[in-house]
Formats: C-alpha cells, sequence, structure tokens
C-alpha cells in the first residue's frame, strides 16, 4: 500500500486549551520590547512522515527539548515579526499578514525546513489574537507584537536536513519605539563586519544572520552611534541600518528629488515596511522612486552640494526611524532632518511615511494592507 501523503498544515484542526492562571498585562505605559509575554501560544509540529501534526494554542509556557535537537548546534531557526492592533473600534487588525508568512516560508526553506500552506497559519493568527484580545493595548502606537518562528528538532548531531520541526509564536505587548516623538539616530558606518553577501542569507530572516550582529552593535553603542549603517563591496554599498532597511531621499545628479532604497538582489531583508514605503510614493507619483545600489561617495557628494534631504530606516518596530548622522571615514556626516523646523527629529517625507502607515495600520486610512481578524 502506498505510504498516506504527509499532513498539510489545516486551521480547522486547531485545539485550544486555555491558561488556568491568567496574568494581567502590565500598564501600556511600563511595556519593554519583547520582555513580558501574552498568556498563551501556538504550538505545531511536522515529522517528515507524518507532515503536519494538529495545531494547538497552548498556555504559554517552556519548551521541552532535547539537547541534541538541530536547532541547538547549527542554528537552525528562522523567525517573523509582525503586529496585530486594535483600532478604536474595537477591532482586531493585521497589517499585509500574507507578507510575513510568504517570508517565513522562504526563510524555512532556505534552511531546508518544511513549507507550510500560508492561509492555513494566517487563519490560526487571527484565532490567536482574538483570544489574546487582552494584550493588545488600544493606544495608537501601542500593538502586540507576534514572533512567528521555526526550529529544527529532530535530535541528531548531523548536519542534514532536519526530520522534524516546530513552528511556534508567541506575542508581546509592545508601545511605539518613538515614545514622546520622533528621536533621530545617528549611525556608525561598518565595512569591516558584514551582515550579508552576495549567496549568503541575507534575503532571508533566519537566526543565523542575527547573532554575528550583536558584538559589532555593542562596539558601535560603546562609540556612541545607536546602529549601524551595514555597507558592502569596495564601493561601500549602503545596504541596511541595524535590523532595518534604508532609504536616502535627495536631489539626484540629474536634479530630480528621488526616493532610493537598495535592490533586494539577495543581500537585503525584503522587508514588508520597505515594500510598502515604494508602494505608498510610487502611488503618490509626487517623486521618482528608485531601487537601486547607493554608494557612500554618492552620499558624501551629495551632502556636500546639500542635495541630500532624508534618511530614514524602516521595519515593522519603527514603522520608520529618521537618521541625523552617520560617521564614515573619520568623519561625521550630518543628515539634514526638516530645514523648516531645527527642532524637529524627522524630516517632512519620513513624518507623512510614518503618519499613512500607522493610518492603515489602525484603520483610519481604509487600505486592503490591513486585515481584520
Ligand atoms: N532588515 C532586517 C535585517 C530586519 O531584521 C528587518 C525586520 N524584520 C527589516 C529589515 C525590516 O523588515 P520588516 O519591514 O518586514 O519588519
Amino acid at each position: 500500500a502506498a505510504a498516506a501523503k504527509p499532513a498539510e498544515l489545516s486551521a480547522a484542526k486547531l485545539e485550544i486549551t486555555k491558561t488556568t492562571k491568567p496574568k494581567t498585562p502590565l500598564p501600556h505605559n511600563e511595556l519593554v520590547f519583547g520582555r513580558s509575554f501574552s498568556d498563551h501560544m501556538i504550538v505545531v509540529e511536522w515529522d517528515q512522515q507524518t507532515g503536519w501534526s494538529t495545531p494547538k494554542i497552548t498556555p504559554y509556557g517552556k519548551l521541552q527539548l532535547d539537547p541534541s535537537c538541530t536547532v541547538f548546534h547549527y542554528g537552525v531557526e528562522c523567525f517573523e515579526g509582525m503586529k496585530a492592533y486594535k483600532d478604536k473600534a474595537g477591532k482586531i487588525r493585521l497589517f499585509r499578514p500574507d507578507m510575513n508568512m510568504a517570508r517565513l516560508n522562504r526563510s524555512a526553506l532556505r534552511l531546508a525546513m518544511p513549507s507550510f500552506d500560508q492561509k492555513e497559519l494566517t487563519e490560526i493568527i487571527k484565532k490567536f489574537v482574538k483570544l489574546e484580545e487582552k494584550w493588545i493595548p488600544q493606544e495608537k502606537g501601542y500593538s502586540l507584537y507576534l514572533r512567528p518562528t521555526m526550529i529544527a528538532t529532530q535530535p541528531s548531531l548531523g548536519v542534514g536536513p532536519s526530520s522534524r520541526a516546530m513552528l511556534f509564536v508567541i506575542a508581546s505587548p509592545v508601545g511605539p519605539y518613538f515614545k514622546s516623538g520622533f528621536t533621530a539616530v545617528s549611525l556608525l558606518a561598518q565595512s569591516s563586519y558584514l551582515r550579508a553577501w552576495p549567496g549568503g542569507t541575507g534575503d532571508a530572516k533566519v537566526g543565523g544572520n542575527y547573532a554575528p550582529t550583536i558584538m559589532p552593535q555593542v562596539e558601535a553603542n560603546k562609540k556612541g552611534y545607536q546602529q549601524i549603517l551595514w555597507l558592502f563591496g569596495p564601493n561601500d554599498e549602503l545596504t541596511e541600518v541595524g535590523t532595518m532597511n534604508c532609504f536616502v531621499y535627495w536631489v539626484n545628479e540629474q536634479g530630480e528629488k528621488e526616493l532610493v532604497t537598495p535592490p533586494l538582489d539577495g543581500t537585503i531583508l525584503p522587508g514588508v515596511t520597505r515594500d510598502s514605503i515604494l508602494g505608498l510614493t510610487r502611488k503618490w507619483g509626487e517623486f521618482k522612486v528608485s531601487e537601486r545600489k547607493l554608494t557612500m561617495a554618492e552620499i558624501v557628494k551629495a551632502s556636500n552640494e546639500k542635495r541630500l534631504l532624508e534618511m530614514f530606516g524602516a521595519g515593522t518596530a519603527c514603522i520608520v526611524s529618521p537618521i541625523k548622522a552617520i560617521h564614515y571615514q573619520d568623519k561625521d556626516l550630518v543628515v539634514p532632518l526638516d530645514p523648516a523646523n531645527p527642532t524637529a527629529q524627522a524630516g517632512p517625507l519620513t513624518k507623512r511615511i510614518n503618519e499613512t502607515i500607522l493610518g492603515i495600520q489602525y484603520g483610519e486610512i481604509p487600505s486592503e494592507w490591513s486585515v481584520v481578524a
């Protein structure tokens, strides 16, 4: 007889076990990113032979894993970062969850871990955020950060594809990245340590990309810079800012206003925020929008010629993070914020993008990007 086909991930099979010890969320102004967690979690296991097991929502708690599991030795792990928002009417919303599900599948495939039906995981996550409703702060800018994660759980020290995996989702209530308005950051341009390289995994959201960045980040902090501007190649191409995509708004050499971000050449994480900013600004049609390589020489030249208008990082945690300075080749290059307002911590385009995306996330600006749970 033919072996049974491995089972697909199925939201219809979801089993929910509620906690008997519900916790009380911290007051929203006491939240620290990623430190407190909601009452429950999603867990589903995969086995090469049998496929995806019954998805479960269980009380938040410890995992029990064999110390020989692949994840502990070779870092076979990938993850996502997304948020659930509560709008003024109390409706729970996700922002472009299909993008996070697709990226998690791509990251898992890169690590020879299993793929799953994206719609099914989105359905499970919708049920989860509804169950965790009390953990979603309603104040604007506040949200429930979701961390879908896949780990390789075959108990084996062989370096090979894992015959078992676990997918889990935990949730942490979070406040806005900038609590009292924007704070622009100073960057240390880094070309000695690399975040990503051609043929590497820079375009996947795998844990292995992040561990080696922590020590350089500590060094940058010691020198007084908040984030690293990750450069690449003999021409010092700009790639990403910390764990954010990088945007430059300038007047280009042709005299046109242009918003530029590096192209998805395999070394850049395809950010959901990045894609949203490109989509919005192309729709506005008010200036040129380009995905192309940018070098530090171009930035220095634009700065000298007073053509540099604004720079910002972009990601789920902050939406946009304005940049005020870059330390490069022993010099501090000043990046303009808002020339019309000397005390402003963000430029007009940076602010407008932030307000638009925030409005969509909280359902105040109608958009198919905002998905009601
Ligand atoms: N680059 C890196 C390296 C990241 O970790 C993130 C955060 N996921 C981003 C960019 C921004 O991606 P997103 O807009 O999807 O949060």
